[in-house]
């Protein structure tokens, strides 16, 4: 059957441009489809952080690494609800990912990073190891990087360009479709994000997502429309990690990404629906969206009026007057007294009040026995001064998994990218990679990095396949 091209890609983020280099690379013709008037996708909005295992960096640093180690962790933090083979290969296959990028260009700097935003190494969230590379210029550094190597070479991309279809007959997958026109290829990588734009995918495939009502809001980039699910729905392919994503915390009022948004008050208490003390307050979202359903969705962020004044002003949420108008409205609840907030927020007030008193006699002392948070902030390489709460007018408002990041319920792939169909079986030529992939992102989010690497590192593999899958057949060319 002829074709106009060997491979045909999908999406232009990080996992779209590493499977177009990657098959250009092994020989092939390639074109990206991408649906936007430019290209990045959620990758170019991201920080760029990196995870991987075993990388020159580490080594520079004298951090002792292995993938082997990446992956035990992985599973288990993921209770091995993840799959083993395409994890395997994300955290086998991550260094050599990581080092590929040094050698397009990326830069980053062999020292020790306390956060995600300043270039170098540092621990993104409850991995058991440094291994979150922070590039320069971040996603956008990232994205120029991988551009600067699609152009050199010479592979085209067509924007405003949504594919609406895949052609697939007799398991093997023929090309794609946008709208009335067909483009053929020999294989096509489905590399187009997630579906955090899209409200009827995410009250079907995501309806945790939905736990925050009208506090919801994205982050993911608007071309996030979830595609990948109509082609499985379509062609009947498997779909793997529903109702999972990554959601952050946020206060009910919040409405951009902490780089906007700011930061709560440090010295602020997060009580249950009892008005007892149920989290540490500055656990990482890897794991803080799951502490929030466990101790029953109903969480409260306390602080009193030396933490408001005491916010910065050069940020859009979590800066003093906001707070002010968002009592006006009813968002942010306000009182005298903490028995009279108690009362507003429905719990008891002997409980608010230990609660309180027991922070007071603890945090203000750099000591928290009961959630280890001085451990976090220690972690975080914060020298944060925590106050007593104890000045009022005191205030309290609802702590929600507002801030949707990304999703993680994508086809199901096999450990070298390959699309399964719902009988269990290989569509031939078709492979998925980032979002639109299944079986990598879990339950939980181990860290910063994890979803880049994951785009970077199985849409290279993809690629690879894509092109040597052209020449010669499938199981010749296992990685
Ligand atoms: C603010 C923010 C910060 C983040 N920080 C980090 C971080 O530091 N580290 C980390 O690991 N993760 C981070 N993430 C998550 C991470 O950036 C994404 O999950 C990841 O980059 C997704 O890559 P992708 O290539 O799968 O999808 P995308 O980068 O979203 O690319 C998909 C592309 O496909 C296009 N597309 C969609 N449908 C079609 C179609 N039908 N036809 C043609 N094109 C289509 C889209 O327009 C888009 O350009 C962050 C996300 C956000 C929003």
């Amino acid at each position: 059957m002829s074709k106009d091209f060997d491979v045909i890609v999908i999406g232009s983020g990080g996992a779209g441009l590493s499977a177009a280099i990657s098959a250009s690379e092994h020989g092939a013709d390639v074109v990206i489809l991408e649906a936007e008037p430019s290209i990045g996708g959620s990758t170019i909005r991201s920080a760029g952080v990196l995870v991987a295992a075993g990388t020159s960096v580490q080594h520079s640093l004298g951090v002792a690494d292995s993938p082997r180690e990446m992956y035990q962790h992985y599973m288990d933090l993921n209770q091995w609800k993840v799959l083993p083979g395409p994890v395997w290969n994300f955290c086998h296959e991550s260094g050599p990912m990581f080092e590929w990028m040094l050698e397009m260009g990326l830069e980053v700097p062999a020292q020790h990073s306390t956060n995600a935003h300043m270039p170098g190494l540092t621990r993104g969230g409850v991995e058991n190891n440094k291994r979150c590379h922070v590039p320069k210029g971040q996603g956008k550094g990232l994205v120029e990087v991988l551009d600067k190597r699609r152009q050199e070479l010479g592979i085209p991309v067509r924007l405003n360009s949504r594919v609406t279809d895949l052609i697939i007959e007799d398991n093997r997958v023929h090309g794609v479709k946008l709208g009335k026109e067909s483009i053929r290829a020999g294989a096509v990588i489905v590399a187009s994000g997630g579906f955090a734009r899209n409200q009827d995918l995410i009250r079907k495939y995501f309806p945790d997502a939905l736990d925050a009502g009208t506090s919801f809001f994205a982050v993911a980039a608007d071309g996030s429309r979830g595609d990948h699910l109509k082609f499985a729905e379509k062609h009947d392919l498997k779909v793997f990690g529903e109702n999972w994503g990554l959601l952050l915390l946020t206060a009910r009022f919040q409405r951009f990404h902490h780089w906007v948004s700011g930061f709560p008050p440090a010295s602020r208490i997060y009580v249950d629906a009892q008005g007892l003390r149920c989290m540490d307050e500055d656990s990482t979202y890897a794991v803080n969206q799951g502490q929030w359903k466990a101790v029953g969705k109903t969480v409260w962020a306390v602080f009193d009026e030396r933490a408001r004044l005491n916010l910065p002003t050069d940020v859009e949420d979590w800066q003093p007057e906001r707070i002010l108008e968002e009592v006006d409205k009813g968002v942010v609840l306000k009182a005298g007294s903490l028995e009279e907030l108690a009362g507003k927020i429905g719990v008891p007030r002997e409980n608010l009040k230990s609660s309180v008193d027991r922070w007071n006699h603890m945090l203000p002392n750099g000591i928290d026995d009961d959630f280890r948070r001085h451990d976090t902030l220690q972690a975080k390489g914060a020298k944060l001064k925590l106050d007593a709460i104890e000045q009022g007018p005191f205030y309290a408002v609802q702590i929600v998994p507002g801030e949707l990041v990304c999703t993680h319920t994508g086809l199901q792939i096999n450990s070298t990218a390959q699309v399964v169909n719902s009988s269990g079986s290989l569509v031939d030529g078709l492979f998925a990679a980032g979002e639109a992939a299944g079986g990598i992102l879990g339950e939980r989010y181990v860290g910063a990095g994890n979803s880049v690497t994951n785009g970077l590192v199985l849409g290279k593999i993809a690629g690879t396949q894509a092109a040597l899958s052209q020449n010669e057949p499938m199981s010749q060319v296992l990685i």
